[in-house]
């Protein structure tokens, strides 16, 4: 009880409470776990979430070349 009130008093003493908030700004925090600011791009996903742009060009250097034409809209065939 003595360790309670000494905080309380000093907690007087000090003024105003400090803010354990981090200062307000606009970015987003996408769900890769990057920041992104206004007017910066992102890229959302109805069932994956948002990707910031870095994000989506790894993520891209990850697939092979066959994802990456299904992705800009090519099929792989074979020449017989
Ligand atoms: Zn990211």
């Amino acid at each position: 009880m003595l360790n309670l009130i000494t905080e309380t008093m000093l907690y007087f003493g000090r003024g105003a409470e400090p803010s354990l908030e981090p200062p307000e700004t606009d970015e987003i925090l996408a769900d890769c776990g990057h920041e992104i600011y206004p007017n910066e791009p992102v890229y959302i996903s109805p069932s994956a979430g948002t990707l910031c742009e870095q994000c989506v060009r790894d993520r891209a250097q990850d697939l092979d070349a066959a994802a990456l034409a299904a992705a800009l809209g090519y099929e792989r065939s074979y020449v017989l």
